[in-house]
């Protein structure tokens, strides 16, 4: 379980989480849905340890890792920007950071192997970021986050930089590996579509705040307010 209790974070005088609370099971696919600027980012930072909370704690299981270094954390992340490596091959990128954690040789072809043939980029392995279309290099980043074999995975807007139909793919694909690996993820986007196909359950985010938080069905067909019915589409 992750926990975030009475959260706060102020840029300067600007209160971007306000008083947050929020629980997410094991093995949920929880998705922070909200419009631009809302925190959604913020949020997933705060929980990566890329950035540090003002207030309020943090846990993961029996842990408080609020003010723990993010590579403690046992966190698996993935940008929308990818951010790979360019002057490493696909197979170097996803290799990377692994020999430091103490994961050996052999160790780590195995999993890169199992990774490469779930995400289907086996035949890209030797290639450069610069050789791979947008969404293979999707991909490879996700692969990235696999191989770490972390029990929590967070997605910042991972499909925003994909065009329509390949976003769609790939939802199906996230979502299968979700089902498949039983991982926690949190998984942070302003798309209603993204939030109501993929996620377990949603937090929906206005100004720093969680209107709601339930099961998609929940969320859509009895909306606690008018900004969730508004923001997700419910009918009136
Ligand atoms: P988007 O979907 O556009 O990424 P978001 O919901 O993820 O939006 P955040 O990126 O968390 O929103 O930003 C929340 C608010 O905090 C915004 O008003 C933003 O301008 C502000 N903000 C974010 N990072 C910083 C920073 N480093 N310094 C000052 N203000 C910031």
């Amino acid at each position: 379980t992750i926990a975030f209790n009475n959260i706060v974070k102020k840029f300067g005088a600007l209160t971007v989480i306000e008083n947050l609370n929020l629980e997410i099971g094991d093995g949920e696919f929880l998705v922070l849905l909200g419009p631009s600027g809302c925190g959604k980012t913020t949020l997933l930072n705060l929980l990566a340890g890329l950035l540090e909370i003002d207030r309020g704690e943090i846990r993961i299981g029996e842990h408080d890792v609020s003010y723990l270094d993010p590579k403690d954390r046992g966190l698996a992340m993935v940008f929308q920007s990818y951010a790979l490596y360019p002057t490493k091959t696909v197979r170097g990128n996803m290799n990377f950071g692994l020999s430091s954690r103490g994961i050996s040789r052999e160790e780590a072809d195995k999993r890169i192997a199992w990774a490469a043939k779930l995400l289907q980029i086996e035949h890209l392995l030797d290639r450069k970021p610069s050789q791979l279309s947008g969404g293979q290099r999707q991909r490879v980043a996700i692969g990235r986050a696999l191989v770490k074999q972390y029990g929590v995975c967070l997605f910042d807007e991972p499909l925003s930089n994909l065009d329509a139909k390949l976003r769609n793919e790939m939802r199906i694909e996230i979502k299968k590996l979700h089902n498949q690996l039983k991982n926690t993820v949190v998984y942070v986007t302003h798309d209603q579509v993204e939030a109501m196909t993929m996620a377990t359950k949603i937090a929906v985010m206005d100004n720093g705040v969680i209107q709601q938080f339930g099961t998609p069905d929940q969320i859509y067909n009895e909306p606690a307010n008018l900004f969730v019915a508004d923001f997700v589409g419910s009918p009136a």
